[in-house]
């Protein structure tokens, strides 16, 4: 997949598609090429939110098949979206 994890201090990669998705766009993690505090651009969180929308509606609704879909779409477009927000020193 591809995925935005330049660092902005070294230019180098720096974290992979999974730490980016558990470090999130609150919590700051260490660039793996040259240790610089880094983290996700915190302009780029309210998709966070668009997220829960899906989930609130899976779990509002009678959870058959179509509520299902939506539920992954939505989830889907979120991963999708913080596999693309830029890195940010910090
Ligand atoms: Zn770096």
């Amino acid at each position: 997949m591809d995925y935005e994890s330049t660092c902005p201090h070294c230019r180098c990669p720096a974290m992979s598609f999974k730490d980016k998705l558990l470090t999130g766009p609150i919590a700051s993690t260490h660039c793996q090429a040259c240790g610089k505090p880094v983290g996700i651009s915190m302009r780029s969180m309210w998709p966070l939110f668009v997220g829960i929308i899906p989930v609130a509606y899976f779990l509002g609704g009678k959870n058959g098949f179509l509520d299902f879909i939506v539920t992954a779409i939505g989830i889907g477009a979120v991963v999708w979206w913080i596999a693309r927000l830029p890195i940010e020193p910090r």
